[in-house]
């Protein structure tokens, strides 16, 4: 996917929440690979601070960014509205130190977006990928993140108050989504904490046009609720707003049970190192860079290594073309590596001076990795074998080298009687290298046809 931009400035303004002072912002493009920038405009030096969890500096009833002592109070829902909508560069420039609480949700930012237009760039989107689940907990929070395709949020929340009680929802995050669920969903408080907060320098700011109050046995608000999920809803945004400072979209389902922006923060920086351990973590300002198209192996991540997929398959050397299993889900799909070392027998004669892998071998390591998907997929396999049958529509798109490390995706098409049809891809980084169809039939091995002796 490409990275977005808005595509001219557009402003609004108004009073903040918490520190009551009035703030104009400016949304303004910003080119590839900048990230999301706050710019205080309104003193002399123009400080500038990213929107990245390195510099939250407060996360007391809202999360606050500052540098040098230079801070932008309530950020969550700005940021909510910009990962919502799909952008990943944008200038925001601030007059004020607060944003504006405008109805207490998302939806101002989102037509503030929408009204400037969102541009695609030439540059591709990187993303967060989690490739193994991880869990955090603090005070009664319980987070689970697992790996999922895309950005998905499931939130539990328990309050006394019965008008909101416990509630749950679960909500993939696109833009369709954020739009009809997640953008419009105010922020909430209750009667009884409204002193004390506003006794605490807080919520100086707020008032029914930008908050729902819940008192006892009824809302203050003339407006009703937008949904009657509207607070767990406000607590999934609030959630995705402060992910946002990963600094680049996440690829995960995160589920959380009664989380705030404290715990919310804390899991931020807790993924962002977990990330960064194993180098895979991208984004403006943040060093190690890993693509999406082409996920970068690391060393813990398998499914199946050599002396199983040897228990499993007669192959041996020099014919046992898959390393190691990395991702499996019977009669469904497999993805096996193959390291090409320049010490492979082939490359001493294919070709002298210019080793380059036979595209029949690589062929032929899609087939051992499809062999083990169907292997993995039916009972009994100690007396069985795989049988290819036929290959149909392969392509050989680009060489394969010493050093690469070949990446075989197979995924199932048709399973009917021990006839399996695959389609096969090979990767080398984000390069698809060849493909196949190939059918193969699971045969018992004592009625295999036998050489004459
Ligand atoms: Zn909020």
């Amino acid at each position: 996917m490409k990275q977005k931009t808005i595509t001219r400035p557009v402003s609004c303004s108004g009073i903040g929440l918490h520190t009551g002072e009035n703030s104009k912002i400016t949304f303004k493009p910003a080119p590839e690979n900048t990230g999301v920038i706050f710019e205080r405009v309104d003193i002399e030096s123009r400080p500038r601070i990213p929107a990245i969890v390195d510099y939250v500096d407060s996360v007391i009833r809202g999360t606050t960014i500052g540098k040098d002592g230079v801070r932008i109070h309530t950020v969550e829902h700005l940021l909510a509205a910009l990962a919502g909508t799909g952008i990943d560069n944008v200038i925001i420039e601030m007059e004020g130190n607060e944003i504006p609480a405008c109805d207490g949700s998302s939806n101002f930012f989102v037509k503030a977006i929408e009204e400037a237009g969102i541009k695609e760039q030439n540059a591709e989107r990187e993303e967060a990928v989690l490739t193994e689940p991880l869990s955090y907990e603090e005070n009664g929070v319980h987070f689970l993140v697992l790996p999922n395709d895309n950005l998905k949020i499931s939130f539990h929340i328990e309050y006394q108050n019965p008008l909101v009680g416990c509630q749950f929802e679960s909500i993939d995050i696109n833009v369709e989504n954020f739009r009809k669920l997640i953008a419009e969903a105010r922020t909430f408080a209750f009667l009884d904490e409204v002193e004390g907060l506003k006794k605490s320098g807080l919520i100086k700011g707020g008032s029914l046009e930008n908050a729902v109050v819940f008192g006892e046995g009824k809302i203050l608000n003339s407006d009703p609720l937008r949904s009657n999920k509207e607070p767990v809803r406000h607590k999934i945004l609030d959630l995705l707003g402060d992910i946002q400072l990963l600094g680049m979209p996440m690829r995960a389902h995160i589920i959380s049970f009664k989380s705030g922006h404290p715990s919310n923060i804390n899991l931020v920086r807790k993924i962002r190192k977990h990330l960064e351990n194993r180098g895979g973590l991208v984004g403006p300002g943040i060093p190690t860079r890993r693509r999406e198209a082409s996920p970068v192996v690391t060393p813990w991540q398998m499914v199946m290594g050599v002396n199983q997929i040897m228990d499993k398959m007669p192959h041996r050397y020099p014919f046992l073309m898959v390393d190691r299993i990395i991702e499996f889900e019977a009669e469904k799909r497999v993805v096996g590596i193959k390291n090409v070392s320049i010490n492979e027998y082939f490359f001493q004669g294919h070709f002298p001076g210019h080793p380059i892998m036979p595209g029949v071998l690589i062929v032929e390591a899609m087939g051992q990795t499809g062999g083990l998907l169907l292997m993995n997929s039916v009972p009994e396999t100690e007396n069985k074998v795989v049988y290819f049958m036929s290959l149909n529509k392969i392509k050989f798109r680009k060489p394969v080298f010493p050093g690469d490390q070949l990446r075989m995706v197979l995924e199932m098409i048709k399973f009917r009687h021990n006839i399996c049809k695959m389609k096969g891809r090979s990767y080398v980084g984000e390069d698809l290298v060849a493909e196949a169809e190939m059918t193969a039939m699971i045969v018992d091995r004592d009625r295999l046809p036998k050489q004459n002796t």
